[in-house]
Protein backbone atom coordinates (compact mmCIF):
# COMPACT_ATOMS: atom_id res chain seq x y z
CA UNK A 1 0.00 0.00 0.00
CA UNK A 2 0.94 3.47 -0.87
CA UNK A 3 0.07 6.79 0.76
CA UNK A 4 0.89 10.56 1.63
CA UNK A 5 0.52 10.30 5.38
CA UNK A 6 0.31 6.74 7.62
CA UNK A 7 -1.54 7.77 10.62
CA UNK A 8 -1.16 5.54 13.72
CA UNK A 9 -4.25 5.63 15.23
CA UNK A 10 -8.28 6.61 15.08
CA UNK A 11 -8.68 8.23 17.90
CA UNK A 12 -9.95 11.82 18.00
CA UNK A 13 -6.20 12.51 16.82
CA UNK A 14 -5.53 10.37 13.96
CA UNK A 15 -9.07 10.97 12.85
CA UNK A 16 -8.69 14.58 12.70
CA UNK A 17 -5.99 15.18 11.06
CA UNK A 18 -7.05 12.35 8.72
CA UNK A 19 -9.79 14.22 7.87
CA UNK A 20 -8.69 17.73 7.38
CA UNK A 21 -5.75 16.47 5.14
CA UNK A 22 -8.32 14.60 3.25
CA UNK A 23 -10.26 17.69 2.20
CA UNK A 24 -7.22 19.33 0.61
CA UNK A 25 -6.43 16.35 -1.13
CA UNK A 26 -3.99 14.67 0.63
CA UNK A 27 -4.46 11.00 0.66
CA UNK A 28 -4.15 9.20 4.11
CA UNK A 29 -4.44 5.58 5.98
CA UNK A 30 -5.90 5.46 9.15
CA UNK A 31 -4.25 2.55 10.85
CA UNK A 32 -6.09 1.32 13.99
CA UNK A 33 -5.24 -1.69 16.51
CA UNK A 34 -9.66 -1.87 17.97
CA UNK A 35 -12.29 -1.93 16.83
CA UNK A 36 -14.70 0.97 15.71
CA UNK A 37 -16.93 -0.31 18.82
CA UNK A 38 -14.09 -0.10 21.32
CA UNK A 39 -13.15 3.12 20.28
CA UNK A 40 -16.39 4.55 20.82
CA UNK A 41 -16.91 2.64 24.36
CA UNK A 42 -14.46 4.85 25.68
CA UNK A 43 -15.75 7.58 27.63
CA UNK A 44 -13.42 10.42 28.24
CA UNK A 45 -13.52 14.06 27.38
CA UNK A 46 -16.52 16.59 27.12
CA UNK A 47 -15.31 20.20 27.29
CA UNK A 48 -14.51 21.19 23.59
CA UNK A 49 -11.81 25.23 23.52
CA UNK A 50 -13.38 26.65 20.20
CA UNK A 51 -10.14 26.20 18.54
CA UNK A 52 -11.06 22.74 18.88
CA UNK A 53 -14.61 23.84 17.72
CA UNK A 54 -13.56 25.72 14.82
CA UNK A 55 -11.19 23.06 14.01
CA UNK A 56 -13.71 20.43 13.76
CA UNK A 57 -16.19 22.67 11.39
CA UNK A 58 -13.16 22.94 9.23
CA UNK A 59 -12.89 19.15 8.94
CA UNK A 60 -16.93 19.49 7.81
CA UNK A 61 -17.45 17.33 10.82
CA UNK A 62 -19.21 19.50 13.11
CA UNK A 63 -22.93 20.51 12.37
CA UNK A 64 -23.94 17.58 14.97
CA UNK A 65 -22.05 19.45 17.54
CA UNK A 66 -23.67 22.61 16.81
CA UNK A 67 -26.87 21.19 16.88
CA UNK A 68 -26.38 19.01 20.04
CA UNK A 69 -23.68 20.48 21.86
CA UNK A 70 -24.05 23.15 24.74
CA UNK A 71 -22.52 26.19 25.28
CA UNK A 72 -21.60 27.09 28.34
CA UNK A 73 -20.68 30.47 29.15
CA UNK A 74 -19.22 30.08 32.73
CA UNK A 75 -18.53 27.70 35.83
CA UNK A 76 -18.17 27.27 39.14
CA UNK A 77 -15.80 26.17 41.86
CA UNK A 78 -16.89 25.43 45.34
CA UNK A 79 -14.91 25.06 48.44
CA UNK A 80 -14.72 26.54 52.21
CA UNK A 81 -18.76 26.61 51.92
CA UNK A 82 -19.58 28.79 49.23
CA UNK A 83 -19.38 28.69 45.62
CA UNK A 84 -17.73 30.86 43.09
CA UNK A 85 -19.21 31.23 39.37
CA UNK A 86 -16.29 32.16 36.66
CA UNK A 87 -17.76 33.79 34.22
CA UNK A 88 -15.94 32.86 31.04
CA UNK A 89 -17.73 35.05 28.77
CA UNK A 90 -16.84 38.78 30.60
CA UNK A 91 -13.65 37.78 31.62
CA UNK A 92 -12.37 36.70 28.27
CA UNK A 93 -14.08 39.01 25.79
CA UNK A 94 -16.72 36.79 24.62
CA UNK A 95 -15.12 33.63 24.41
CA UNK A 96 -16.71 30.15 25.74
CA UNK A 97 -16.82 26.24 25.83
CA UNK A 98 -18.67 24.02 23.61
CA UNK A 99 -20.23 21.15 26.59
CA UNK A 100 -20.24 17.78 23.49
CA UNK A 101 -18.76 14.33 24.35
CA UNK A 102 -15.73 12.90 23.05
CA UNK A 103 -17.37 9.79 21.56
CA UNK A 104 -19.50 11.96 20.27
CA UNK A 105 -16.84 13.80 17.99
CA UNK A 106 -15.01 10.12 17.29
CA UNK A 107 -18.86 8.98 16.13
CA UNK A 108 -18.56 11.82 13.85
CA UNK A 109 -15.43 11.82 12.41
CA UNK A 110 -15.82 8.39 11.37
CA UNK A 111 -19.35 9.03 9.60
CA UNK A 112 -17.27 11.48 7.69
CA UNK A 113 -14.22 9.53 7.51
CA UNK A 114 -16.78 6.80 5.62
CA UNK A 115 -18.25 9.28 3.73
CA UNK A 116 -15.15 10.63 2.10
CA UNK A 117 -14.00 7.05 1.15
CA UNK A 118 -10.92 7.69 3.41
CA UNK A 119 -8.90 4.51 3.94
CA UNK A 120 -9.37 2.99 7.52
CA UNK A 121 -8.11 -0.34 8.35
CA UNK A 122 -9.59 -1.46 12.05
CA UNK A 123 -7.71 -4.59 14.05
CA UNK A 124 -4.18 -3.54 12.77
CA UNK A 125 -2.03 -5.60 14.38
CA UNK A 126 1.30 -5.23 15.55
CA UNK A 127 1.52 -1.96 14.01
CA UNK A 128 5.95 -1.26 13.60
CA UNK A 129 6.97 2.22 12.15
CA UNK A 130 10.58 1.85 9.74
CA UNK A 131 13.03 4.13 8.58
CA UNK A 132 11.77 7.20 10.50
CA UNK A 133 15.05 9.53 9.43
CA UNK A 134 15.03 8.70 5.21
CA UNK A 135 12.83 10.04 2.85
CA UNK A 136 10.75 7.06 2.47
CA UNK A 137 9.35 5.87 5.80
CA UNK A 138 7.27 2.57 6.22
CA UNK A 139 4.69 1.02 8.43
CA UNK A 140 4.16 -2.62 8.45
CA UNK A 141 1.43 -4.47 10.27
CA UNK A 142 -0.71 -7.73 10.44
CA UNK A 143 -4.22 -7.98 9.79
CA UNK A 144 -5.69 -11.31 9.44
CA UNK A 145 -2.42 -13.19 9.43
CA UNK A 146 -1.31 -11.28 6.31
CA UNK A 147 1.80 -9.09 7.13
CA UNK A 148 1.13 -5.89 4.85
CA UNK A 149 3.46 -2.48 4.35
CA UNK A 150 2.67 0.83 3.88
CA UNK A 151 5.01 3.28 1.67
CA UNK A 152 4.47 7.13 2.74
CA UNK A 153 6.03 10.27 2.89
CA UNK A 154 5.44 11.18 6.71
CA UNK A 155 4.10 8.81 9.54
CA UNK A 156 1.78 10.67 12.26
CA UNK A 157 1.94 8.78 15.42
CA UNK A 158 -1.71 9.65 16.87
CA UNK A 159 -1.68 6.48 19.02
CA UNK A 160 -1.91 7.46 22.70
CA UNK A 161 -0.04 7.09 25.98
CA UNK A 162 0.28 3.54 24.90
CA UNK A 163 0.78 3.64 21.12
CA UNK A 164 3.70 2.31 19.47
CA UNK A 165 4.85 5.27 18.02
CA UNK A 166 6.52 6.93 20.89
CA UNK A 167 8.67 3.75 21.86
CA UNK A 168 9.49 4.11 18.25
CA UNK A 169 11.51 6.94 18.48
CA UNK A 170 15.53 6.29 18.89
CA UNK A 171 16.29 6.47 23.18
CA UNK A 172 18.62 8.92 22.97
CA UNK A 173 16.33 11.22 20.91
CA UNK A 174 14.04 11.30 23.11
CA UNK A 175 13.30 13.08 26.90
CA UNK A 176 10.24 12.90 29.16
CA UNK A 177 9.42 14.60 32.15
CA UNK A 178 6.43 13.30 34.24
CA UNK A 179 4.65 13.84 37.44
CA UNK A 180 2.43 10.92 38.72
CA UNK A 181 -0.67 12.26 41.27
CA UNK A 182 -1.13 10.47 44.41
CA UNK A 183 -4.82 9.97 44.06
CA UNK A 184 -7.21 9.26 40.90
CA UNK A 185 -10.50 9.55 39.98
CA UNK A 186 -13.62 7.29 40.27
CA UNK A 187 -16.11 8.67 37.58
CA UNK A 188 -19.85 7.50 36.57
CA UNK A 189 -22.10 8.25 33.93
CA UNK A 190 -25.61 8.11 34.57
CA UNK A 191 -28.52 8.51 32.36
CA UNK A 192 -29.76 11.74 35.21
CA UNK A 193 -30.05 15.01 34.44
CA UNK A 194 -27.41 16.78 35.44
CA UNK A 195 -27.25 18.56 38.75
CA UNK A 196 -26.32 22.05 37.20
CA UNK A 197 -26.56 23.90 33.88
CA UNK A 198 -22.65 24.60 34.15
CA UNK A 199 -19.60 22.44 35.44
CA UNK A 200 -18.92 22.61 39.17
CA UNK A 201 -15.87 21.56 40.43
CA UNK A 202 -15.47 20.55 44.56
CA UNK A 203 -12.55 21.26 46.95
CA UNK A 204 -13.49 19.69 49.72
CA UNK A 205 -12.13 18.41 53.11
CA UNK A 206 -12.94 14.65 51.80
CA UNK A 207 -11.45 15.67 48.45
CA UNK A 208 -12.39 16.39 45.29
CA UNK A 209 -15.05 15.93 43.28
CA UNK A 210 -16.68 17.07 39.70
CA UNK A 211 -20.22 17.58 38.26
CA UNK A 212 -20.02 17.81 34.62
CA UNK A 213 -22.45 16.15 31.50
CA UNK A 214 -23.05 15.11 27.91
CA UNK A 215 -26.03 16.54 27.39
CA UNK A 216 -29.17 17.15 29.14
CA UNK A 217 -30.40 13.71 30.13
CA UNK A 218 -26.71 12.31 30.65
CA UNK A 219 -24.26 13.03 33.85
CA UNK A 220 -20.66 12.45 34.40
CA UNK A 221 -19.27 12.84 38.26
CA UNK A 222 -16.03 12.52 39.62
CA UNK A 223 -14.60 11.64 43.40
CA UNK A 224 -11.14 12.08 43.85
CA UNK A 225 -10.14 8.20 45.33
CA UNK A 226 -6.99 6.68 45.82
CA UNK A 227 -4.57 4.74 43.46
CA UNK A 228 -5.47 1.17 44.54
CA UNK A 229 -9.20 2.00 45.03
CA UNK A 230 -10.98 -1.41 44.39
CA UNK A 231 -13.68 -0.81 41.95
CA UNK A 232 -15.57 -3.55 43.20
CA UNK A 233 -16.10 -2.06 46.62
CA UNK A 234 -17.93 0.98 44.90
CA UNK A 235 -21.86 0.59 44.98
CA UNK A 236 -23.67 3.53 43.23
CA UNK A 237 -25.24 4.09 46.70
CA UNK A 238 -21.93 4.69 48.14
CA UNK A 239 -20.50 6.39 45.08
CA UNK A 240 -23.54 9.18 44.98
CA UNK A 241 -23.31 9.62 49.03
CA UNK A 242 -19.54 10.14 48.67
CA UNK A 243 -20.57 12.64 45.75
CA UNK A 244 -23.20 14.43 47.85
CA UNK A 245 -20.90 14.98 51.11
CA UNK A 246 -18.64 16.66 49.10
CA UNK A 247 -21.19 19.11 47.07
CA UNK A 248 -22.17 22.56 48.83
CA UNK A 249 -26.03 21.66 50.53
CA UNK A 250 -28.26 23.10 47.62
CA UNK A 251 -26.14 20.81 44.91
CA UNK A 252 -26.61 18.07 47.20
CA UNK A 253 -30.02 18.28 47.82
CA UNK A 254 -30.64 18.85 44.10
CA UNK A 255 -29.03 15.69 42.80
CA UNK A 256 -30.73 13.40 41.34
CA UNK A 257 -29.09 10.32 41.28
CA UNK A 258 -29.51 6.88 39.21
CA UNK A 259 -28.07 3.67 37.89
CA UNK A 260 -24.82 4.09 37.11
CA UNK A 261 -24.17 2.83 33.05
CA UNK A 262 -20.38 3.35 33.03
CA UNK A 263 -18.14 3.47 36.26
CA UNK A 264 -14.42 3.75 36.14
CA UNK A 265 -10.95 4.93 37.89
CA UNK A 266 -8.47 6.88 35.46
CA UNK A 267 -5.14 7.57 37.46
CA UNK A 268 -3.58 11.48 37.45
CA UNK A 269 -0.38 12.25 35.06
CA UNK A 270 1.05 15.04 33.68
CA UNK A 271 3.84 14.02 30.84
CA UNK A 272 5.52 15.87 28.34
CA UNK A 273 7.56 14.41 25.37
CA UNK A 274 10.48 16.25 23.67
CA UNK A 275 11.04 16.54 20.75
CA UNK A 276 7.70 15.28 18.85
CA UNK A 277 9.51 15.11 15.95
CA UNK A 278 11.37 12.09 14.72
CA UNK A 279 13.00 12.13 11.51
CA UNK A 280 9.56 11.85 9.01
CA UNK A 281 7.41 10.84 12.01
CA UNK A 282 5.60 13.19 14.72
CA UNK A 283 3.90 12.61 17.42
CA UNK A 284 0.29 13.62 18.46
CA UNK A 285 -1.91 14.16 21.24
CA UNK A 286 -2.00 11.64 24.00
CA UNK A 287 0.98 9.91 22.22
CA UNK A 288 2.69 13.29 23.16
CA UNK A 289 1.97 14.44 26.29
CA UNK A 290 -0.96 13.66 28.86
CA UNK A 291 -2.52 16.35 31.58
CA UNK A 292 -4.54 15.51 34.44
CA UNK A 293 -8.28 15.81 33.59
CA UNK A 294 -8.89 18.69 35.76
CA UNK A 295 -8.02 21.44 33.34
CA UNK A 296 -10.21 19.72 30.29
CA UNK A 297 -7.23 20.15 28.00
CA UNK A 298 -6.17 17.21 26.82
CA UNK A 299 -8.16 16.81 23.78
CA UNK A 300 -7.89 20.03 23.20
CA UNK A 301 -4.20 20.12 23.10
CA UNK A 302 -4.45 16.99 20.92
CA UNK A 303 -6.63 19.69 18.62
CA UNK A 304 -4.11 22.69 18.83
CA UNK A 305 -1.29 19.58 17.34
CA UNK A 306 -3.53 18.46 14.55
CA UNK A 307 -3.70 22.17 14.03
CA UNK A 308 0.05 22.67 13.62
CA UNK A 309 0.91 19.40 11.72
CA UNK A 310 -2.10 19.77 9.28
CA UNK A 311 -1.14 23.11 8.73
CA UNK A 312 2.46 22.31 8.28
CA UNK A 313 1.95 19.11 5.77
CA UNK A 314 -0.56 21.23 4.04
CA UNK A 315 1.95 24.17 3.29
CA UNK A 316 4.73 21.23 2.41
CA UNK A 317 2.52 19.68 -0.65
CA UNK A 318 1.14 23.02 -1.85
CA UNK A 319 3.94 25.50 -1.22
CA UNK A 320 7.13 23.23 -0.81
CA UNK A 321 7.45 24.49 2.70
CA UNK A 322 9.00 21.40 4.20
CA UNK A 323 10.82 23.84 7.06
CA UNK A 324 7.39 24.07 8.98
CA UNK A 325 7.64 20.77 9.72
CA UNK A 326 10.88 21.51 11.32
CA UNK A 327 9.16 23.95 13.61
CA UNK A 328 6.29 20.98 14.97
CA UNK A 329 7.56 20.61 18.03
CA UNK A 330 8.44 24.35 19.17
CA UNK A 331 5.41 26.02 18.04
CA UNK A 332 3.24 22.58 19.86
CA UNK A 333 5.81 22.65 22.83
CA UNK A 334 5.10 26.14 23.67
CA UNK A 335 1.37 25.85 24.22
CA UNK A 336 1.40 22.21 25.75
CA UNK A 337 4.17 23.78 28.51
CA UNK A 338 1.23 26.38 29.39
CA UNK A 339 -1.72 24.12 29.56
CA UNK A 340 0.46 21.13 31.49
CA UNK A 341 1.22 24.23 33.75
CA UNK A 342 -2.20 25.11 34.08
CA UNK A 343 -3.59 21.50 34.39
CA UNK A 344 -0.82 21.19 37.20
CA UNK A 345 -2.05 24.28 38.88
CA UNK A 346 -5.60 23.67 38.86
CA UNK A 347 -5.16 20.18 40.06
CA UNK A 348 -3.00 21.46 42.84
CA UNK A 349 -5.40 23.83 44.16
CA UNK A 350 -8.84 21.58 43.91
CA UNK A 351 -7.94 18.23 45.29
CA UNK A 352 -6.50 16.67 48.78
CA UNK A 353 -3.06 16.27 49.25
CA UNK A 354 -2.31 14.04 52.50
CA UNK A 355 0.21 16.60 53.48
CA UNK A 356 0.87 19.42 56.43
CA UNK A 357 -2.40 21.25 57.57
CA UNK A 358 -0.63 24.66 56.82
CA UNK A 359 -0.48 22.92 52.41
CA UNK A 360 -3.97 23.09 53.51
CA UNK A 361 -4.27 26.66 54.73
CA UNK A 362 -2.48 27.87 51.66
CA UNK A 363 -4.79 25.67 49.48
CA UNK A 364 -7.22 27.56 50.28
CA UNK A 365 -5.97 31.22 50.60
CA UNK A 366 -4.91 30.49 47.17
CA UNK A 367 -8.65 29.87 45.60
CA UNK A 368 -9.96 32.31 47.85
CA UNK A 369 -7.58 34.87 46.33
CA UNK A 370 -7.65 33.30 42.69
CA UNK A 371 -11.48 33.60 42.87
CA UNK A 372 -11.71 37.09 44.24
CA UNK A 373 -9.26 39.06 42.07
CA UNK A 374 -10.28 40.03 38.42
CA UNK A 375 -6.80 39.41 37.63
CA UNK A 376 -6.96 35.90 39.27
CA UNK A 377 -10.85 35.17 37.85
CA UNK A 378 -9.17 36.19 34.39
CA UNK A 379 -5.96 33.75 34.66
CA UNK A 380 -8.43 31.01 35.79
CA UNK A 381 -11.08 31.71 32.76
CA UNK A 382 -8.44 33.05 29.82
CA UNK A 383 -6.91 29.39 30.72
CA UNK A 384 -9.91 27.40 30.69
CA UNK A 385 -11.44 28.29 27.08
CA UNK A 386 -7.98 27.59 25.75
CA UNK A 387 -4.87 30.17 24.71
CA UNK A 388 -4.89 31.12 21.19
CA UNK A 389 -3.15 28.93 18.20
CA UNK A 390 0.11 29.77 16.98
CA UNK A 391 0.21 30.82 13.47
CA UNK A 392 1.76 27.95 11.26
CA UNK A 393 4.01 30.61 8.95
P1 LIG B 1 -6.52 8.37 22.08
O1 LIG B 1 -7.91 8.86 22.30
O2 LIG B 1 -5.88 7.58 23.17
O3 LIG B 1 -6.51 7.54 20.74
C1 LIG B 1 -5.39 6.76 20.34
C2 LIG B 1 -5.86 5.63 19.43
O4 LIG B 1 -4.73 4.88 19.01
C3 LIG B 1 -6.77 4.66 20.15
O5 LIG B 1 -7.96 4.45 19.39
C4 LIG B 1 -5.94 3.39 20.29
O6 LIG B 1 -6.73 2.19 20.25
C5 LIG B 1 -5.02 3.50 19.09
N1 LIG B 1 -3.77 2.75 19.25
C6 LIG B 1 -3.02 2.61 20.38
N2 LIG B 1 -1.94 1.84 20.13
C7 LIG B 1 -1.99 1.52 18.83
C8 LIG B 1 -1.14 0.74 17.99
N3 LIG B 1 -0.01 0.16 18.47
N4 LIG B 1 -1.49 0.60 16.69
C9 LIG B 1 -2.62 1.19 16.19
N5 LIG B 1 -3.46 1.91 16.95
C10 LIG B 1 -3.15 2.08 18.25
N6 LIG B 1 -9.60 15.84 27.60
C11 LIG B 1 -10.23 17.04 27.48
O7 LIG B 1 -9.83 17.86 26.63
N7 LIG B 1 -11.31 17.37 28.26
C12 LIG B 1 -11.79 16.52 29.20
O8 LIG B 1 -12.79 16.83 29.86
C13 LIG B 1 -11.15 15.24 29.37
N8 LIG B 1 -11.59 14.35 30.27
C14 LIG B 1 -10.97 13.11 30.36
C15 LIG B 1 -11.44 12.19 31.30
C16 LIG B 1 -10.82 10.94 31.39
C17 LIG B 1 -11.34 9.95 32.41
C18 LIG B 1 -9.72 10.58 30.54
C19 LIG B 1 -9.05 9.23 30.63
C20 LIG B 1 -9.26 11.50 29.61
C21 LIG B 1 -9.86 12.77 29.51
N9 LIG B 1 -9.42 13.70 28.61
C22 LIG B 1 -10.02 14.94 28.52
C23 LIG B 1 -8.28 13.40 27.73
C24 LIG B 1 -8.71 12.96 26.32
O9 LIG B 1 -9.64 11.91 26.40
C25 LIG B 1 -7.48 12.56 25.50
O10 LIG B 1 -6.57 13.62 25.54
C26 LIG B 1 -7.82 12.21 24.04
O11 LIG B 1 -8.46 10.96 23.96
C27 LIG B 1 -6.55 12.16 23.19
O12 LIG B 1 -6.86 11.73 21.89
P2 LIG B 1 -5.81 10.94 21.01
O13 LIG B 1 -6.49 10.68 19.71
O14 LIG B 1 -4.53 11.68 21.01
O15 LIG B 1 -5.53 9.59 21.80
Amino acid sequence: MKTKVAIIGAGPSGLLLGQLLHLQGIDTIILEAKSPEYVLGRIRAGVLEQGFVDLLREAKAGERMDREGHVHEGFSISFAGKQERIDLKSLTGGKKVMVYGQTEVTRDLMDARAASGGVTIYGAENVELHDLYSDSPRVTFQKDGDLIEVECDYIAGCDGFHGVSRKSAPKDEIKTFERIYPFGWLGVLSRTPPVSEELIYACHERGFALCSMRSESLSRYYVQCALDENIDEWSDERFWSELKARLPKDVAERLVTGPSIEKSIAPLRSFVTEPMKFGRMFLVGDAAHIVPPTGAKGLNLASSDVYTLYHALRKTYSEGRADLLEKYSEICLRRIWKAERFSWWITSVLHKFDGDPFSARIQQAELAYYTGSLAGLTTIAENYVGLPYEPVE
